[in-house]
């Protein structure tokens, strides 16, 4: 049995924006990025730099008419990938591949929780935007600093909680912490991304100490403390 292998494209950084201390946007723009199919929140690609890493980031925005992407990346400074982003500029070469990554369900949710840190808000905010506008909704993220939030869309029935990280703090204890503390409504369809160690935890408090099915709990690790490219 073959696979067939992904559609990939080239692509070039245009444009270069910080977003918070922590995250900044890097625009691409490719001849043949319009025909990246797209379908739902939380797609992602492999992109993969002229050294030869490549690593999983979620397509933030697509602009098929511009044959441009944003993707926004942690500049947590410890591997090549964030290395490469927080030296790039507009000329950069690049290579996209995918697009990757199932939809999550959010059919019949009397209420969606969102938890996320850093490298998982662009995923989280392209599910914010494109639930029916009368699910309540619960966006939990952990953050570098209290300087790190960005813009919400203004949505009624949003409630957002920015935990700033206490300085030395293990990334995705506190997300872990608070979600063990808080209480999940009834018919909640939660969606959790982010340290594969953090979400582990609250996936199992989800599943045991709130009895949430399990079709009701989205989750990823998209990075491990202390292992490079982690496969979630
Ligand atoms: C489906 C999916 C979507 C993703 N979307 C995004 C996205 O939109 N934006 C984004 O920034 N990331 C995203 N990630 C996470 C990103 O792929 C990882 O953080 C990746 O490891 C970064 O590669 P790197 O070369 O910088 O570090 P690696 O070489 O993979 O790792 C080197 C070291 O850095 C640590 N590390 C990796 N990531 C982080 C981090 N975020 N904070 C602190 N330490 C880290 C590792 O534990 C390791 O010790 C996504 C992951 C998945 C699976």
């Amino acid at each position: 049995m073959f696979r067939r292998p992904r559609p990939s494209y080239d692509a070039q950084v245009v444009a270069v924006t910080p977003l918070t201390p922590a995250l900044t946007r890097l625009t691409f723009r490719g001849a043949a990025l319009a025909e990246l199919a797209i379908e739902h929140p939380t797609q992602w690609v492999k992109l993969a730099i002229p050294e030869g890493h490549s690593r999983a980031y979620t397509i933030r925005h697509h602009r098929p008419a511009e044959h441009e992407v944003d993707i926004d990346i942690v500049l947590h400074g410890n591997g090549p990938l964030a290395r490469w982003a927080a030296i790039a500029r507009p000329g950069d070469q690049a290579r996209l591949s995918g697009p990757r990554g199932r939809r999550p369900e959010f059919d019949g949710a009397e209420h969606v929780l969102l938890a996320a840190d850093e490298s998982a808000l662009p995923a989280a905010l392209t599910i914010l935007e494109q639930l029916p506008p009368a699910v309540p909704v619960s966006l939990v993220v952990e953050i570098s600093k209290t300087s790190a939030t960005v813009p919400l869309p203004a949505r009624a029935g949003l409630t957002s909680r920015w935990l700033a990280r206490h300085p030395g703090g293990l990334k995705g204890h506190l997300l872990a912490e608070t979600l063990l503390a808080t209480d999940i409504p009834a018919g909640t369809t939660a969606w959790l991304a982010g340290e594969a160690n953090a979400v582990a935890t609250i996936r199992r408090h989800l599943l045991t100490d709130w009895s949430l099915p399990r079709e009701r709990v989205h989750s990823k690790g998209y990075w491990k403390h202390g292992e490079a490219d982690h496969k979630g």
